[in-house]
């Protein structure tokens, strides 16, 4: 019961140099989703993703399963940095932070949902390995935004969810802060795989990856300060993970 696909073949692809165990995805950023897919099989851009999903739920296949697309760019989780070579990439259509973060349409959703199902279930993909472009990129990508639904997804199956703690006022961590209250917290961030170091400094790309987090798993507010409700949905999250 595969899911139905139009082919629109792109030529930007080579040789995976690893086992596929991450689902990556995206929003396409730009106006249109014709203006997104010529993009996506221009030769001279050298971007693709295997999927693209269309706001009606249109699913187009570019590149094989079994190839590297090229949609990842510098980026790292769990440790490992040639995150093409072991991702399957989704684009999803929307015209992201630069147009206003349109919501993703119902019939769209239920595309993603549909295709990443059957990508999971036949590539066998951890939850936790289902993950955004910013999650990988902290800081430099920004996709598939912080109003994407990864709470349905997970009821799905695809992904990991657990309900955000609630925003209170209280301490927080935050930039130029110092200590093992920070080595903590940069502990816990890449226990899960996220690419920043424990080295006890906030510094910007603690920041960042804090960010990052947020936009995925605490959306209503991404500052990249950690504050309570931050620190108690990483600790949920990591609960969850270990069991
Ligand atoms: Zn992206």
């Amino acid at each position: 019961m595969a899911v139905e696909c139009i082919e629109r073949p792109s030529p930007n692809f080579d040789e995976r140099k690893g086992p596929v165990d991450i689902l990556l995805m995206h929003y396409t950023g730009m106006e249109t989703g014709e203006a997104a897919a010529a993009r996506l099989c221009s030769a001279e851009a050298r971007v693709s993703a295997h999927y693209m999903i269309h706001e009606d739920g249109r699913i187009v296949r570019l590149v094989p399963e079994e190839m590297r697309a090229w949609h990842a760019g510098v980026s790292s989780w769990a440790g490992e940095t040639d995150i093409n070579s072991r991702s399957i990439g989704i684009e999803i259509v929307n015209g992201g932070h630069d147009f206003g973060c349109p919501p993703y349409p119902d019939v769209q959703m239920a595309a993603v949902e549909a295709l990443s199902k059957e990508i999971v279930e036949r590539w066998n993909i951890p939850a936790r390995r289902v993950i955004g472009h910013s999650d990988v990129a902290p800081g430099r990508k920004a996709d598939p935004g912080e109003w994407f639904d990864w709470a349905r997804l997970a009821r799905a199956g695809v992904g990991l969810w657990v309900e955000p703690e609630e925003i209170v006022e209280g301490p927080s961590l935050s930039r130029g802060e110092r200590g093992d209250h920070v080595a903590d917290l940069q502990f816990m961030l890449a226990d899960y795989g996220y690419g920043v170091e424990v080295m006890g400094r906030y510094d910007e790309t603690t920041e960042e990856v804090v960010a990052a987090f947020q936009r995925h798993f605490r959306q209503q507010k991404v500052d990249g300060v950690a504050d309570i409700s931050t620190l108690m949905t990483l600790r949920r999250l990591l609960e969850l993970v270990r069991g």
